[in-house]
């Protein structure tokens, strides 16, 4: 591996935070929680604030509802929608890039 400049990693630390917002560490986990019906009312409405103003974050939430739909489909023995897998594939690709 080759050693990574100084540019290099503020190039990295930049692509990171365009596409997630600083709160992602608390927000993330209560998208996983409301995906899984799992949140407490007080963490809903504190995501739901955080969603309105935070566009990264909603993105993050249809994302996760995509793969969730998506495994939700294979657990259930249906196939998966061609489409479906791509495009999940190319907003991971663009969310992580
Ligand atoms: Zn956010």
């Amino acid at each position: 591996m080759a050693v990574i400049g100084q540019t290099r990693k503020e190039e990295l630390s930049n692509e990171i935070s365009q596409v997630s917002c600083g709160e992602v560490r608390t927000f993330l986990p209560l998208i996983h929680q409301q995906l899984d019906g799992e949140i407490s009312p007080e963490e809903e409405s504190q995501l739901n604030h955080h969603l309105e103003k935070c566009a990264k974050c909603r993105q993050m939430l249809r994302l996760e509802q995509a793969i969730k739909d998506a495994l939700q489909v294979k657990l259930e023995k249906k196939p998966l929608p061609k489409g479906l897998v791509n495009s999940i594939k190319l907003q991971i690709k663009h969310t992580t890039a």
